[in-house]
Order: structure tokens, then sequence, then C-alpha cells
């Protein structure tokens, strides 16, 4: 477990924690990254499982977010359903030359409501920028998308104890120019790097209220306190059934954003029943 940050919140702190607590009404959100896994029978054994097991409950938002390439065929199985379809990346173009990419409109066209952005693993093995992902986000809201912005420290940033201003530059770079109007239609998913990808540590739930109050406060600075209220602000990095319920009963963290986990329908949906709180969840391992 990476030690440094976790810290109580400051005495300056605690009148904005439990002010936020009275006013946290924002419905949990649940969205399955599939990354670069699965073919297209499993995506479609994996999707009918899902829908089947849902239910009807909508306390809690459920998005998966499939492969480009098995899009279309998630897509007709979902139709009907409670669970939205998302893509893991997009071009910020409507459409022209651009060899191998994807456009917002055919996210759209084959029946895309959200797409991920930012996420770690294209910041830190693709390359890519604050800048680029800025644009990515401008022209996805646009196109009438809705956004999942990915932002997350390093466990180098963290030990420095830098983890506050990296989250800072995400966000002051990566939602440079746009509206509180447009970012309606935003919802962040706090992701420590070091945490992402089960390799034995996910973020204490303290960790994770601390970072998502951070992206919070900061937020509102930007864009004023009721958009900072309104934002749905989902954890990611290792959420299993068994960490689920301590990491999304804590005040101001909306939901998950779940790798490993959402390749396996039960742990998804055991992580979903763990957002609407179920009693039968607590304590329930995978
Ligand atoms: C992710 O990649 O967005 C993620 C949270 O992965 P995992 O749940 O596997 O850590």
């Amino acid at each position: 477990m990476v030690g440094r940050v976790s810290r109580e919140p400051a005495d300056s702190d605690k009148g904005r924690v439990s002010a936020q607590r009275r006013q946290d009404t924002r419905q949990k959100f649940v969205v399955g990254n599939w990354k670069m896994y699965t073919t297209a029978e499993q995506a479609g054994r994996l999707a009918k499982a899902i829908v089947e097991g849902v239910g009807i409950d909508d306390r809690v938002s459920v998005a998966v977010c499939p492969p480009f390439p098995y899009l279309a065929l998630v897509g007709e199985i979902l139709k009907g359903s409670r669970v939205a379809l998302g893509a893991q990346n997009l071009y910020p173009e409507k459409e022209g030359a651009f060899t191998g990419e994807v456009s917002p409109t055919m996210l759209l066209d084959v029946g895309c409501k959200y797409v991920i952005l930012g996420h770690s693993e294209r910041r830190h093995k693709l390359g890519e920028s604050d800048a680029f992902i800025n644009q990515k986000i401008g022209v996805a809201l646009a196109a009438g998308l809705r956004v999942i912005l990915c932002v997350g420290e390093t466990s180098d940033q963290r030990e420095a104890g830098r983890t506050e201003a990296v989250l800072g530059r995400q966000l002051i770079k990566g939602l440079a120019g746009l509206s509180a109007d447009a970012l309606a239609h935003l919802s962040i998913a706090y992701e420590p790097v070091w945490a992402i990808g089960g390799r034995g540590h996910h973020a204490t739930p303290q960790q994770a209220q601390e970072s998502h109050a951070v992206i919070r406060r900061r937020f509102g600075r930007m864009f004023g306190e009721r958009a900072a209220q309104s934002l749905v602000i989902q954890y990611g990095g290792s959420v299993k059934p068994n960490n689920a319920v301590a990491l999304l009963d804590r005040h101001g963290v909306d939901g998950a954003l779940i790798g490993g986990a959402s390749l396996n329908a039960d742990q998804f949906l055991a992580i979903i029943r763990a957002g609407i709180n179920e009693p039968k969840t607590r304590g329930e391992q995978p």
C-alpha cells in the first residue's frame, strides 16, 4: 500500500466535508472497462449475463465499454436493458483521413452513450497529453457523448506528495476552455495509477475519499460550487466485490470504474449491488 498521503481531513476541511455529506445525492455510476480483452463470443456472453443479472433496480447507473470491434454486437444485446454502451477512446474529428481512428459520430452511430477519455494506460503507454485529451473531451461533448475523464497520480508522484498538484494539472489542462454547462455530461474517474490492474493494492476508502474531495474542490473552483456538487466522481483501481462496499459507502465516492472485475459477470454484478448497498452484499467475498 502506498502510504504517505493518507491523512485525516484538516480542521479547515471538516466543515466542507460535512456540508458535502448533507448534499451527497448523486446517483452511483458503475462502469466496466473491458480494455483489450474478450473475443466476440466472450463479449456477447458477458453482455448477456450482465443484462440478465442487472435487474430493474435503477439506483445505480451501469455502463460497459467493450473494445471497438464488439461495440455494435454488445450494443444489440444491451438494447432495451438499463445497461448503457460506452467506448474506451475516440479521435477528435468528425471524419477524415485518420487511418485506424474512430470518430465520435461513429460511436454514436453504433449506440454509444459514453466514452472513457484520459485513461492512464493511454496517458502513460501511448503518450497522450493533457492537451490532446482536452481536445477529445471538447469534441466528444459537442457531438453528444457523455465523457468519463480519468485522472490519477503515479506512485512516484504520490510518494513525492504531489497527488493534489497532479490532479489539479490534469483537471486544469484537461478541462481548459470548457463551460460548466458543457460539463454537465462529464463524470470523472479518480484512478490512481499505482492501484490499477490488480497489482495487489487498491486505494483505501480514506485515500479515495480524500482524492475525490480534492477533485471536487478543484472542479468547484473552476466551474462553481453547483457544478461541483452535481459532479459524479468514480473510483477506479482494483475494485472487487470484497472491497466495493467499503469504497462505495464513502461520501463523495459516486461509483466505480472497473477493469479486471468487469470481465466476470458475477463480480461486476456484485459490485453493482454494492453500489445499491443491499445488505446481502456486505461482507461478500469474490
Ligand atoms: C481501469 O483500468 O480502469 C481499472 C480500474 O482497472 P482495474 O479495475 O483492473 O484495476
